[in-house]
């Protein structure tokens, strides 16, 4: 009979089993306890009864096993049964869990006790503690294996991750993804394909498990065709365990040994970009759900990369944008003024000192007006095409750039002050093709100043002197190239004074007119007074307008020295008026005020202030005015006009009036520009435009008038040829407002000597 003592070293020694228990599965230790219980209790058969199976038996051979009798003794505490091969048996049964397993022990021998039926209790309940443990081993381990894989997995996306944070090339990312799909699935050949992020339209690629040739021709194949073309098409993931019978489906031609194969969409900006597709050449190899879920996860990963590399892809491209924009003109697109000097800088710093760097500054003449008067668009068309036009005319080596506004520059390296002369006649000759825009034809011209680099000089110097030249090429007329020398620098901050000068000047009432006379040569009166302004400087005298007009155009003020020689000029005609009721007098406009309609308001004021009739006053416009053709100076005329106001083509000859245009323009009379009277008596060809004039004046039903008319012989040539009005030094030079009343109040005829 076992003693306490004995059931205590039994347990004991049966727990023992259990302490090794880590390095047991659940097989072994099974196997161990149904050995030791057997031996502790001298038992012929131990079982482990689960539900209808027996899940271990000791006692009979494995084909043998009395499966119902031991089911039975599970049921009972104890009993006595007959065992196939051994006979009569007591059996003994305890839960092992609660799960249902039951340890049933037979012994042939003597029944057992009370202790002993507690000591198989306690077995059972320990093998079955055990038991769980294991089973929580086991799950723990594979727990532990899933963890240590999901480890890896999350370590591996990770690192992609970081790759795409970090902002590896994307090519990178897609190759890190490819081969932790490869070793993560297991796969054979893993590809990855994403469209619409390469320069060349075709789609970026990546392969792991697959010679490096393969690429260009993967990259070649349609995203949406194959098997993979699946999840391209339908955006969801597609799996296959006969990959063979999966191509013959899509009637595509399987690729040799692959067993397997599943693919998974890449998304970018909710649109389908890209395939990851894996493959396996293990025959039976079937991608799990789990797998499936790690391609997926990747996939997700590919996408991510896509759209973190699109939005540098489109930060690049906003960047280059900023810099592009930055570094150019927005409108000819051409390097800007900032780039310009860097490039002048870096040629200097370069260039070969043999070979000078000239630059070019070029600028369109009376562009301002051309903007004003036909509108700022048609403005930025013109400064398009000059660009265009200088692009055209330089060297490939040249730079072109534009400064601002109208100003244009061509940086020409290793070439000689002479050559970049020719340069900058080929860009005047350039531009001397008409320009049609809108159907509006127009024509350009540009005044190009040049100056050679020196040693010591900076870029800003060089740009400077060019600039200086041009100046100097507008205030010699314009359309033209001017090489820089030194004096001009000087001349250049004599101008920016004068100009400062003259707005002084202005304000002090310094510009006021002269008078000359223009005679009706029948009757030897006068026919009319036109106003010349004069400058009466308090330190250099009595300038004529050839020494501020040009600068005063350019910079607008002449349209306030003209609107104060206007009113000077009508308040004197209204002092005179009582004399003279029919006298009229003649005031030369500027271009300007054909772009701004407040001149008309202005001569409506002015007549007022001084009671004038519009008739009284004529107003001297250029050729080019008429020119122009252009709706808001036909306008501006038109309005004059119906305050009486005439007009006077002046200088008439020197520019190109259209025939049409001088029809359909207000004009009252034409004035014959000194240059042809010069030579009549003695020169044929001036005779000819001077007869044509009047001829043309006649047909148009306008007065002619002859100015600049010095001698007699052209007088008497004018009377001659039946032009009845003239101008000119002849009869009176322009003199003053009191010179011209004294006059007035003596007697107004050629033969009391105005002069
Ligand atoms: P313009 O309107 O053709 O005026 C005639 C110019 O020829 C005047 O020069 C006059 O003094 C000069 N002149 C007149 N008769 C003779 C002659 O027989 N021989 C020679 N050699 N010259 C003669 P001025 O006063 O120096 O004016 C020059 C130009 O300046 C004017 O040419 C006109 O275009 C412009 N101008 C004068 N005053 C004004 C003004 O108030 N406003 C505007 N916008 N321009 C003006
Ligand atoms: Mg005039
Ligand atoms: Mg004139």
């Amino acid at each position: 009979m076992p003693s306490a003592s004995w059931s205590t070293v039994q347990l004991a020694e049966f727990l023992e089993v259990f302490e090794v228990l880590e390095m047991l599965d659940a097989e072994n230790m099974t196997r161990i306890a149904v050995d030791r219980v057997a031996a502790a209790f001298d038992a012929e058969v131990v079982a482990l009864v689960l539900d209808e199976t027996v899940i271990r038996c000791l006692g009979f051979p494995a084909d043998a096993v009395p499966v119902r009798l031991l089911r039975s003794a599970s049921e009972v505490r104890s009993s006595i049964l007959n065992a196939p091969g051994i006979g009569e048996v007591h059996s003994v049964s305890a839960s092992v869990s609660t799960a249902g397993c039951t340890m049933v022990v037979l012994r042939a021998g003597s029944p057992f006790d009370r202790e002993e039926e507690t000591l198989v209790r306690s077995m059972a309940r320990a093998l079955g503690l055990a038991m769980t443990a294991t089973d929580r081993l086991t799950e723990s381990r594979v727990l532990a294996e899933r963890l240590s894989e999901r480890q890896y997995l999350s370590d591996r996306l990770s690192q992609i991750q970081k790759s795409i944070s970090h902002r590896a090339p994307l090519q990178e990312v897609m190759d890190s993804i490819t081969q932790g799909a490869a070793e993560l699935l297991g796969a054979d050949v893993v590809g990855l394909r994403i469209v619409g992020l390469g320069d060349d339209g075709r789609p970026i690629a990546s392969l792991a498990g697959y010679p490096d040739e393969g690429l260009d021709h993967f990259r070649s194949i349609p995203l949406n065709q194959g098997f993979s073309g699946g999840a391209f098409v339908e955006g969801v993931l597609v799996s296959t365990g006969d990959y063979a019978a999966a191509a013959r489906t899509l009637g595509t031609a399987p690729q040799e040994l692959i067993e397997a194969a599943m693919a998974a969409p890449v998304h970018h900006d909710g649109r389908i970009v890209g395939v990851l597709n894996v493959a396996s050449r293990d025959v039976g190899r079937v991608f799990t759900p789990a797998e499936q879920e790690i391609l997926l996860r990747l996939a997700d990963h590919a996408s991510l990369a896509v759209t973190d590399a699109a939005a540098v892809h489109a930060l690049r491209d906003s960047l280059e944008g900023e810099r592009f924009k930055a570094s150019h003109d927005a409108l000819t697109a051409l390097p800007n003024r900032t780039t310009v000097l860097e490039m002048i800088e870096y040629e200097l710093h370069h260039a070969d000192p043999a070979a000078p760097l000239c630059v070019l500054y070029i600028d369109v003449d009376r562009f301002k007006l051309l903007n004003d008067m036909y509108g700022h668009s048609f403005g930025d068309r013109v400064l398009i095409e000059v660009a265009s036009r200088l692009r055209n005319a330089v060297r490939e080596e040249d730079l072109v750039g534009r400064l601002a506004g109208d100003e244009f520059v061509v940086v020409a390296p290793g070439i000689s002050a002479e050559a970049a002369g020719a340069l900058a006649q080929r860009v005047t000759l350039e531009m001397t093709e008409p320009l049609v825009l809108d159907g509006r034809g127009t024509q350009v011209s540009v005044s190009v100043g040049v100056a050679e680099s020196a040693a010591g000089l900076s870029s800003e110097e060089l740009l400077g002197n060019a600039d200086v030249a041009m100046y100097r090429a507008k205030t010699s007329g314009r359309d033209c190239v001017v090489s820089y020398d030194v004096q001009m620098r000087d001349e250049m901050f004599e101008r920016a004074d004068l100009e400062q000068e003259i707005s002084l000047g202005l304000k002090a009432g310094e510009f006021v007119p002269l008078f000359q006379p223009s005679l009706n040569l029948a009757t030897g009166e006068v026919h009319s007074l036109e106003a010349l302004v004069r400058w009466n400087h308090p330190t250099r005298g009595q300038l004529s307008p050839d020494a501020f007009l040009a600068l005063a155009e350019d910079t607008g003020l002449i349209v306030d020295i003209d609107l104060c020689v206007l009113d000077e000029a009508c308040r004197r005609l209204a002092g005179w008026t009582q004399l003279h009721p029919d006298l009229t007098i003649s005031v030369n406009l500027s271009v300007r005020h054909f772009a701004h309609p407040e001149i008309v308001e202005f001569v409506a004021e002015i007549l007022a202030k001084y009671r004038l009739h519009g008739s009284r006053l004529w107003l001297e416009i250029t050729e080019s005015m008429v020119m122009a053709n252009n709706e808001m100076t036909l306008e501006i005329l038109r309005s004059l006009r119906s305050l009486g106001v005439r007009f006077m083509v002046d200088d008439f000859g020197t520019g190109y009036s259209s025939l049409v245009y001088l029809k359909r323009y207000p004009i009252d009379a034409l004035k014959i520009d000194r240059e042809f009277v010069d030579g009549l008596g003695n020169d044929l060809e001036d005779e000819a435009i001077v007869t044509a004039i009047i001829r043309l004046a006649d047909a148009l039903g306008h007065e002619v008038i002859a100015e600049g008319v010095e001698t007699a012989a052209q007088q008497d040539w004018l009377i001659q040829s039946g032009c009845l009005y003239a101008q000119g030094f002849l009869f009176s030079k322009a003199i003053s407002a009191d010179a011209t009343e004294v006059l007035l109040s003596q007697a107004l005829t050629v033969e009391n000597g105005l002069l």
